[in-house]
């Protein structure tokens, strides 16, 4: 070492040259360092610097003259030579992975034993000529001339360690161009490319004997991929440009949203969310539960077994607003399966619709009811205008309806069908004696008596003052005597109730057939009022049919 100080130095156009290249490396780490964060930016500085301490080595290498110093610093090379294949290799992996984690204290111990033991091993050579054997001698016996390295197993074996890393290299980069797709997949071909060169640089020079400067080549290939590396990753950008528009996309969002790690903190959460809890800073970290205004809610929607395809209606009382929330699960998948992450809530606002929704529905309800109200007056209107008010029998103008459709079915059925028309004996007398409001008593009185004498598929009509008609289909001559007389000896019988007290009274009816003695109602009539007025004529009180 001491001998390597005393022995001359030459400032050589490469050695000149290698030293614009390191302060190139010290620059561009400078530029990296100031630009934005990226995964594994650390180790990418830290490749600069193994870099910077390989090429520098190799300079002072060059401008030595003697050939015991020239050995030296190509010995002090070493750390710089195995951390840059290390340091690449991480980098890589971490920036493929996006790992923004920086490597522990332990891993960085356990990474620096080799190049240590390497370095080590290397600068004790002299004493064990394991790494570079004893035909290592200059090229001339010029001075400065450049050294032949015959390589001892010790180099072989750091060599094999350093392609272990760059072999690894080339796998991560390989691996992620092909699992992407579109600019994402050209991106990584172009880390492909630019991995490649430094092996081609270094298999240039063990396999053909290539040099750069008549050294080996693999450094400054280094630093040309350290300047190709930076303009990728700060210089395009690409990586970067996804996240900040969406990050941007977040922020300009009018929709609350947040993210919620695995164990119900919320670390992130757009301006939107911030102002509807009404919170500025400090909340980063905090449990969701315990966030104001709409906390416990969406902590009860995350603790539920809710179907996180569907979208929740959230209803935030204090808020006087309503919200739909979309849970999306934020998961790592990996080999061993899916793990949660947290999860992202999406609200929607949907205040306005809702409330538009709730006075539609109540719009609708209020319209509904006066539907029913309208058609339970129709139906009473209809039922009114069809029925006697009194004695709430059929009135005259339902019977040419229910008559015209009893005839149509007797036709069809071939059936008999009887009218009986019906007249109170003495009526007059009756209202004359006792007046007009028993005589309405009276005549509910035979209504009743009349309903409850007849068959359901019959019918009563109150056709005039104190007449009554009843149609009885399926009754022939004899049938509807029968019943008939039945209906006037009964009603002789039994008094009917009146305000006045109990008062008994006689009907007078006439009988007419269908078809016998007429085909329409008029006719029938008729021949029932003319059977009528021979019961009358007759003394009351009986039934009488001309046929
Ligand atoms: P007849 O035995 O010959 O039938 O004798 P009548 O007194 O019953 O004679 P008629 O059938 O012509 O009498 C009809 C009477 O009915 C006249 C009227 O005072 C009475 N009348 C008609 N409509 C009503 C009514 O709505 N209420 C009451 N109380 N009486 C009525
Ligand atoms: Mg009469
Ligand atoms: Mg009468």
């Amino acid at each position: 070492m001491t001998a390597c100080l005393g022995a001359g130095w030459a400032l050589s156009i490469p050695v000149v040259l290698t030293g614009v290249v390191c302060t190139g490396v010290v620059l561009l780490a400078h530029w990296v360092i100031r630009q934005r964060a990226f995964p594994g930016r650390d180790s990418f500085i830290l490749l600069h610097l193994g870099s910077l301490w390989w090429m520098a080595a190799a300079s002072i290498e060059m401008a030595a003259q003697g050939a015991d110093c020239k050995v030296f610093w190509a010995s002090m090379a070493w750390p710089g030579i195995i951390s840059v294949p290390t340091f690449w290799a991480i980098f890589l992996w971490q920036y493929v992975n996006s790992v923004r984690t920086p490597i522990p204290l332990r891993g960085v111990l356990a990474l620096a034993v080799v190049p240590v033991l390497v370095w080590l091993t290397a600068v004790s050579n002299p004493w064990h000529g394991l790494f570079y054997g004893a035909a290592t001698a200059p090229l001339s016996a010029e001075p400065g001339a450049a050294i032949r390295y015959a390589h001892g197993p010790l180099f072989y074996a750091a060599a094999a360690y350093v392609y272990v890393f760059m072999l690894f290299c080339m796998g991560v980069v390989l691996r992620a161009a092909l699992a992407s797709e579109g600019v994402h997949r050209r991106h990584y071909l172009a880390f492909v490319l630019v991995t490649a060169v430094p092996w081609i640089a270094n298999i240039s020079y063990v396999g053909f004997g290539q040099t750069l400067f008549g050294f080996d080549p693999t450094p400054f290939s280094f630093a040309f991929t350290l300047v190709a590396f930076a303009w990728l990753i700060v210089g395009v950008r690409l990586f970067d440009l996804m996240p900040v528009a969406r990050h941007l996309l977040l922020e300009e969002l009018f929709d609350p949203v947040l993210v919620v790690d695995s164990r119900g903190r919320v670390i992130e959460a757009n301006p939107a969310a911030l102002k509807l809890a009404g919170l500025h800073e400090g909340w980063r970290g905090q449990p969701l539960r315990d966030w104001p205004v709409l906390g416990s809610d969406l902590q009860a929607l995350l603790g539920g077994q809710v179907d996180t395809a569907q979208e929740q209606l959230l209803t935030l009382t204090s808020a006087g607003r309503y919200f739909e929330v979309r849970l999306r699960a934020i998961e790592r998948v990996s080999r061993r399966g899916r793990a949660l992450l947290g999860q992202m809530l999406y609200l929607r606002d949907v205040t306005q619709r809702h409330l538009s929704e709730l006075r539609l529905a109540e719009a609708l309800a209020v319209s509904e009811e006066r539907l029913r109200t309208i058609s339970i007056l129709h139906e009473q209107l209809q039922e009114q205008a069809l029925c006697d008010p009194l004695t709430g029998l059929f009135n005259r103008r339902y019977l040419d309806e229910f008559f015209e459709r009893e005839r149509i079915r007797a036709q069809r059925d071939q059936i008999p069908l009887s009218l009986a028309l019906i007249d109170l004996d003495h009526f007059k007398q009756l209202n004359d004696v006792h007046g007009h409001m028993e005589g309405d008593d009276v005549l509910k009185g035979v209504a009743r008596h009349l309903l409850g004498s007849i068959r359901g598929s019959d019918a009563a009509f109150r056709i005039g003052g104190e007449e009554f008609l009843l149609i009885l289909p399926g009754a022939d001559a004899g049938e509807a005597r029968r019943r008939m007389e039945l209906v006037c000896r009964q009603l002789a019988e039994h008094p009917l109730p009146t305000r006045g007290g109990a008062r008994y009274v006689t009907l007078s009816a006439g009988l007419a057939l269908w078809p016998e003695q007429g085909a329409g109602l008029d006719e029938l009539l008729q021949a029932a009022d003319a059977a009528l007025y021979e019961a009358k004529r007759s003394g009351r009180n009986r039934v009488c049919a001309l046929c």
